[in-house]
């Protein structure tokens, strides 16, 4: 049998990576059975805490979870037509696009931004997470998720073994709102194109929409997070789980669980 404290610490540290209250294992052996919930402490006290099973047999990064959650929304947004003048669907590459973007003007959001965030990461990224747009320091510097819902984001993606820089991080607008106001429906409208020409490029195995406007730009969907939460989607067949956005989490800790259950559903997509 595999050495239960050792999976158990291993659960811990990426609950505490996530922000979890700091956990104290009682001392001695732990033996886990197949299917039960290690017994740990969350205090000097020795009160008992159950949480998600972890299985014998786990390996880092991977998820035990018995079935995937159920097909959801499937949605196929029509690809660019060769013979448009639209630039967008001429671009080649995710420099392309970003070139593109720094001189976009198509929404009002060009007129107070100080940089365009068009969204960073590898070409060969299997992973895109999809916020909603740019805060104040993402405005400032150019780059996506960098605030201290970046620095969680960041925290999520190791937790599943997955280094920030293995990943293309991006949002439904690339200007920043002004006062962080919800993006509108025409703001939206008039930069989806960009997001969807970044994931045409990409190709990603998976896509993590992180917040109801991610979720429901993507999906071309009017439910709510907590409806589309726990289900398989499908964007051009490519898989998208659902899921809080960091700054969420930050207000309300009470969903860094569900989260970390969602992603964990996405590093099992990624390594099926
Ligand atoms: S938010 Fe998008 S569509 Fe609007 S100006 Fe910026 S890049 Fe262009």
């Amino acid at each position: 049998m595999s050495d239960g404290r050792a999976l158990a610490r291993e659960y811990l540290e990426q609950q505490r990576l996530l922000g979890g209250d700091p956990v104290v294992l009682p001392d001695g052996p732990t033996v886990l059975t197949p299917g039960a919930s290690p017994g740990f402490t969350n205090n000097p006290s020795g009160s008992e805490v159950s949480d998600s099973p972890i299985t014998p047999g786990s390996r880092p990064g991977s998820v035990e979870i018995a079935d995937l959650p159920p097909l959801g929304i499937s949605y196929d947004p029509p690809t660019g037509d060769l013979f448009t003048a639209d630039p967008i669907s001429k671009t080649v590459s995710l420099a392309d696009i970003a070139a593109l973007v720094a001189g976009c003007t198509k929404c009002r959001l060009c007129e107070s931004r100080t940089h365009t965030v068009p969204g960073e990461g590898p070409d060969d990224a299997r992973l895109v997470v999809v916020g909603e747009g740019p805060g104040q320091v993402e405005d400032e510097t150019g780059r996506p998720f960098v605030g201290r819902a970046g620095e969680l984001l960041t925290k999520i993606l190791a937790a599943i073994q997955l280094p920030r820089e293995q990943v293309f991080i991006c949002n439904v607008v690339k200007c920043r709102p002004p006062e962080n106001r919800q993006p509108q429906y025409d703001e939206i409208a008039s930069c989806l194109p960009y997001l969807h020409r970044q994931i045409e490029i990409l190709k990603p195995k998976v896509i993590l929409a992180m917040g109801n406007t991610a979720a429901q730009s993507l999906l071309n969907a009017k439910q709510s997070l907590g409806s589309m939460r726990n289900h398989v989607h499908r964007f051009r067949g490519i898989p998208v789980i659902v899921t809080y956005h960091p700054a969420a989490l930050l207000r309300n800790p009470n969903w860094k669980r569900p989260t970390w259950d969602d992603v964990r559903i996405a590093r099992r997509l990624l390594d099926d």
